[in-house]
């Protein structure tokens, strides 16, 4: 994707504030346009399916515990029309990588399948099993989301490729199942043992709504986020994240020994006087890390509850929190991502203009994410941008939303005559 699109607030243009990304009538245009120069004729569906954002609840859901995501107003867009010949036949081509892949997915599993066309043979693999039929189809991936950005552009493509198949056998999955089954997708076709919250933020999100996810129950609840004076920022600290996969491994592995220690099923079960009497058996990193667990869950309720109560200072200070526990307990910030929450904070103090701010994602680099009026935005972005490349020789990229509805049918055409 080019730079440009995720450089929604590039100072000194005049565009300050405003989105410079496609909205999605414009990207769904575009994909219907690529579509047709691609395969010959218009497509017959079109489905969205939006990146998510972690407002806070890091390093939980594996933990059991609770998140507090979002849809965000960046998709996957998938075109798709039937092909000729009844028998289940994939022609995929990514917009994004310029690549074309074609197969069947009720055969035995093709061991040169492109990496990423995985995520979309999974899904159709694993709705087949739930008996929704599809013949052959041409489909088109168009996207404004970053590939590989820390936004899940992997559970909007799986959610994206389950709607298709919906709308193509005309049944509909169960929403929880629908998530579910693209978590395995991504677990036993891609390699990438995922959480749920990805696949559960992209299939239940609602506009102007966050979702309190319990990660233990796969209950998930509406947060209202209606006043259209805030909006959500996101930036990208742009560090390449070469460690996170191996970090990321050993935190969780450290949170089911401390839980094995505490003898709880999970971190989600364990108690402050638990901790308090396991004091001498933890090492001091696992009690960190239990501190961090512990408390993470106990802000995400709160600040969904003060959210709803409409009480910003307090949603605030608690995305405060959140990041220096990450930062200082549980070890997976970086000086890329406390700066940007530093200098955050510090407009924030200095005019308003901030509510809160914290790293999100898994961390050592990836997006930070912070609440913002509406009013301080270009501002802001000024006194962003300039101090941060000063003291870290990057280019950092932002871009704002208003929570977003999750995966969705934009277009689905009944036979044309004569067929
Ligand atoms: P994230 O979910 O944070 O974007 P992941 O590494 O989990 O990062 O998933 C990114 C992968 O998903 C890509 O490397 C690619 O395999 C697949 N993917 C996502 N979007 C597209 C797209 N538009 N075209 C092709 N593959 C895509
Ligand atoms: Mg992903």
């Amino acid at each position: 994707m080019p730079d440009g699109e995720w450089n929604a607030l590039s100072a000194g243009t005049g565009e300050e504030g405003r989105e410079s990304s496609p909205s999605l009538a414009v990207l769904a245009q575009q994909a219907e346009n690529h579509f047709e120069r691609h395969f010959g004729r218009p497509p017959r569906w079109l489905v969205a399916s939006p990146g998510r954002v972690n407002l806070i609840g890091e390093h939980t859901d594996y933990n059991d515990g609770f998140a507090l995501p979002m849809a965000i107003e960046r998709y996957v867009v998938l075109a798709a029309d039937q092909a000729p010949g009844g028998t289940p036949r994939i022609d995929l081509f990514s917009a994004a990588l310029n690549q074309q892949q074609t197969w069947c997915p009720t055969e035995p599993q093709k061991d040169d399948l492109e990496p990423w066309s995985r995520y979309v043979d999974g899904v159709l693999r694993l709705v087949w099993e739930r008996n929704l039929r599809f013949g052959a189809l041409d489909v088109l991936i168009a996207s404004n989301l970053p590939l590989g950005g820390g936004l899940s552009s992997s559970a909007a493509l799986e959610v994206a490729t389950a709607t298709l198949a919906e709308a193509v056998s005309g049944h509909t999955l169960d929403p929880v199942d629908k998530a579910l089954l693209c978590q395995q997708a991504e677990h036993d076709y891609a390699g990438v043992p995922c959480g749920i919250m990805d696949q559960f933020a992209v299939v239940f999100g609602q506009q102007d709504h966050l979702l309190l996810l319990d990660c233990r129950s796969g209950e998930t609840k509406l947060v209202p986020l209606t006043d259209p004076e805030i909006r959500v920022l996101i930036i990208d600290t742009n560090v390449a994240r070469q460690l996170s996969g191996g970090e990321y491994a050993a935190r969780r592995s450290e949170c089911a020994a401390a839980a094995k220690h505490l003898a709880v099923a999970s971190l989600r079960e364990a108690r402050w006087d638990h901790l308090r009497e396991q004091d001498d058996a933890l090492s001091h990193r696992l009690y960190q890390r239990v501190r961090h667990v512990i408390s993470e869950n106990e802000r995400t309720v709160r600040a969904a509850e003060r959210m709803s109560a409409g009480d910003w200072d307090e949603v605030g200070a608690l995305m405060y929190q959140s990041h220096a526990s990450l930062r200082d307990d549980f070890h997976v910030s970086c000086p890329e991502l406390d700066l940007l929450v530093e200098l955050l904070q510090q407009q924030g103090r200095r005019d308003g203009s901030v509510i809160g701010a914290r790293m999100t994602g898994g961390g050592f680099g990836g997006c930070v994410v912070a609440l913002v009026w509406q009013t301080g935005m270009a501002r802001l972005a000024q006194r962003i941008r300039q101090p941060y490349y000063e003291q870290t020789g990057l280019r950092p990229r932002l871009f704002t939303t208003r929570p977003a509805r999750g995966a969705h049918v934009l277009r689905s055409e009944l036979p044309r005559l004569g067929e």
